[in-house]
């Protein structure tokens, strides 16, 4: 598990290593004539900071196992960007591709009510994860206050602004990726300015536009599909529009890529934004970026991550870099408890304080240790979770 977890009484590390709470049903709904059973989960890794809080994905490869370790990654994601939570996850193993609307529609009902009674602002607050959005938060969200028979937007984040969202919650955690490369940029003193981004979801799209908006030269895309290298640079809102006019980003203009050659080009910057597992003890040693940001979740396998470290590439772990999505679900959180709404300025600002804090805490521990960026940031949060555990008693 967390190599980083020494000194650690032996009770300790194995409430840590264990989920709190795993719950599991299986979703029937309704495709075509057809009803279809589809597996679902959602884990509370650890609550001693506060109710559990995690996004819930839809993608085919979902496991129990799989939503395990997501959990635990929150845990330490909250902890470490100081937030007053838990962590938790969700997800269902299905191909929503293959859904039509109305079908999705089905089934973020069906995970509302198959998990409604874990749900509330004060117990579990889920969001959008791969393949969900502020479409699906919406409809959970009528669905679970529908059950509950009153009006709870806290209970979810990541909603329509409609239904209390918070201005800037899309972007954020794109945002906070920018944050915290240029932190890393500025603290590690990397002078060239090229960037590969591999993913063009919510997260990937909203990277390259804040880096290219920040003096980043974008030099690669991708996304499920394949990719596309341009050296003289690429547009973020053209390549977005290949991705919807003809279905991937790979059609801009350019060189056409694998995802696997992406990850290899010689750039300065290498900002895996997609799903879990790419960076391999097979690609490692040829990837020739000096930092790489995990915007993410799990990106870098740990055969990966030794190597990674050998060779002296820079990693910025997810658990910090991707922090600025649960960030701002914090502050809709605020908002939706006070009543009282902030500018999407107002909430970037606040964003970069917490993006800003956490990214020094985590560099100046790793500074005065012998841990990686990601040893740092995992026994700086587990440090945190534990005091909270000793307060209450468990330990
Ligand atoms: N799914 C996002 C993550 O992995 C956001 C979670 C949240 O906002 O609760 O960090």
């Amino acid at each position: 598990m967390v190599a980083e977890l020494t000194g650690m009484d032996e009770q300790t590390k194995s409430l840590l290593a264990r989920p709190e709470r795993v719950e599991q049903t299986e979703l029937s709904i309704k495709v075509g004539e057809k009803t279809t059973t589809l597996p679902a989960y959602r884990v509370w890794h650890n609550t001693a900071r506060g109710p559990a809080k995690g996004g819930i994905r839809f993608h085919p490869d979902v496991t129990l196992d799989e939503v395990k370790a997501l959990s635990m990654w929150m845990s330490w994601k909250n902890a470490i960007v100081g937030l007053p939570f838990g962590g938790g996850k969700g997800g269902v193993t299905v191909n929503p591709k293959s859904l039509s609307l109305a079908e999705l529609e089905q089934l973020s009902r069906a995970y509302a009510r198959g998990f409604s009674e874990m749900f509330g602002q004060d117990t579990d607050i889920p969001a959008p994860d791969i393949n969900t959005s502020s479409i699906h938060m919406g409809w959970m969200l009528d669905e679970l206050e529908k059950i509950k028979a009153r009006k709870e937007p806290g209970a979810i984040t990541g909603k329509p602004i409609e239904l209390g969202g918070s201005l800037g919650r899309t972007e954020a955690t794109g945002l906070g990726g920018v944050y915290t490369i240029m932190n890393a940029v500025k603290s590690f003193g990397i002078t060239g300015r090229k960037v590969a981004v591999q993913g063009y979801g919510n997260v990937g799209f909203h990277a390259a536009k804040f880096l290219a908006d920040n003096g980043f030269k974008l030099v690669a895309v991708s996304d499920s599909k394949g990719g596309v290298h341009n050296p003289d640079g690429i547009g973020p809102a053209l390549a977005m529009k290949a991705k919807k006019d003809r279905g991937s980003v790979k059609y801009y203009p350019g060189k056409e890529i694998t995802n696997s050659e992406l990850l290899e080009l010689d750039v300065d910057i290498l900002v895996p934004s997609a799903i879990e597992d790419i960076i391999t003890k097979k690609n490692a040693h040829k990837i020739k970026a000096k930092l790489v940001v995990e915007l993410a979740n799990g990106p870098t396998t740990s055969e990966a991550d030794k190597i990674l470290g050998e060779q002296e590439t820079i990693v910025v772990p997810d658990v910090l870099a991707n922090a600025g999505g649960v960030s701002v679900s914090y502050l809709e959180w605020v908002q939706n408890r006070t009543g009282f709404y902030w500018s999407k300025h107002e909430v970037w600002d606040k964003l970069k304080l917490v993006m800003d804090r956490a990214f020094s805490e985590v560099y100046n521990f790793q500074k005065s240790s012998e841990l990686s960026l990601r040893g740092a940031a995992i026994a700086l949060a587990a440090d945190r979770i534990v005091s909270s555990m000793k307060a209450r008693g468990w330990v």
